[in-house]
């Protein structure tokens, strides 16, 4: 028997590597997009959220029958509702008021049971979505705080799985590694690993929003969702996610977000792929880099997650027109746009 698992668990990760053939037509150097839209919970998270959980099983902050808490709008949440699905806990996932009925009815068809609270919040609010969690988990007996933000096994499991995925699906030739900076846990984990067996030879470049800090700008908000880095009004530190090792990366690119949206919707119309518009900001920074390239170069782009989970956004003419996309008008966001 081939490609058969004893579990859900065992079919994280193992995601195709799929050139990309009209986008990048011309351009110097071939580019390989990384389909984690293709895990079981439909994206790159499913990853970490495999890794945490079984790390916190080993050293014993969470023992059988538990209580697997965190704060998330999104993958994370459904990634760890899987994991902890199948090895018996209970989940409770504190989400933003503003996230979509679908991603809230997925998480319940997992079984989690989901908090909702005020989004908009600076990090500093006691209802702040992590705050919450936190204390939460706080009270639960039985209760283990995810923290993907601050969790160690979040980077790990990419030196563990996507880092050597990507070497041996390039037999060794990827030159260039580009992946969008949310938590930092998949630039950095990968990036780590293929700087590692490369002796330093892969660069690493990190794909941020234009006005995210991550890559210099100054924090207002933008439309791209779960990636870089933005300051809610009264926030007072900037503080970065401890799973985001800074010092992996050679480069960060950062990407507007007309460029990342249109790069989405051609990537479903030229390529076939529907991706999410992390993917799509992240894969119209490796066409950047890979313009100044040659053949013998090899750039590998992540597309986190599936544009499904966005169709009544960047695939929706009305949502474009509303936000100034169609017709040129384009504004920045407010931060109540962001629904
Ligand atoms: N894109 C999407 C759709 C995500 O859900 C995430 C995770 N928040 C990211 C990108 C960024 O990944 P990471 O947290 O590993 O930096």
């Amino acid at each position: 028997m081939t490609h058969v698992y004893e579990s859900v668990l065992d079919a994280v990760g193992h995601t195709p590597l799929i050139r990309l053939n009209r986008i990048g037509e011309g351009i110097g150097a071939p580019v390989y997009l990384k389909a984690e839209f293709l895990n079981p919970g439909g994206s790159v998270k499913d990853r970490a959220a495999r890794h945490m959980v079984l790390a916190a099983e080993r050293d014993g902050t969470l023992r059988p029958g538990g209580v697997v808490v965190e704060g998330t709008s999104g993958n994370t949440g459904i990634g760890l509702a899987i994991v902890a699905a199948q090895r018996g806990y209970r989940t409770i996932v504190v989400v933003p008021d503003k996230t979509s009925a679908d991603k809230l009815a997925v998480l319940r068809a997992y079984g989690a049971e989901v908090i909702v609270t005020p989004g908009g919040l600076p990090r500093e609010d006691p209802g702040h979505v992590s705050q919450l969690a936190r204390r939460i988990a706080d009270e639960t007996p039985g209760a283990w705080f995810a923290n993907q933000y601050d969790n160690p096994a979040n980077p790990q499991a990419h030196v563990d799985t996507t880092g050597p995925e990507l070497w041996e699906q390039t037999a060794g030739r990827v030159t260039h590694y580009v992946a969008g900076i949310g938590t930092g846990g998949t630039v950095s984990g990968t990036g780590a690993y293929l700087k590692r067996v490369s002796d330093g030879r892969v660069r690493v470049i990190g794909v941020d929003p234009e006005s995210s800090t991550y890559g210099g700008g100054d924090g207002s908000p933008y439309y791209v969702e779960s990636i870089g880095h933005y300051l809610h009004p009264g926030t007072v530190e900037d503080l970065w996610p401890q799973s985001f090792h800074t010092d992996v990366l050679d480069a960060v690119e950062r990407v507007g977000d007309r460029d990342a949206i249109e790069t989405t919707r051609a990537l479903a119309r030229q390529e076939g792929l529907l991706v999410g518009a992390s993917g799509g900001a992240a894969v119209a920074a490796a066409l950047r880099v890979a313009r100044g390239l040659g053949p013998g170069d090899l750039v590998v782009v992540v597309a986190p997650d599936s544009g499904r989970n966005y169709l009544s956004k960047y695939f929706d003419d009305g949502w474009l027109l509303r936000n100034g996309f169609l017709d040129g008008t384009g504004t920045r966001p407010v931060l109540g746009d962001l629904v």
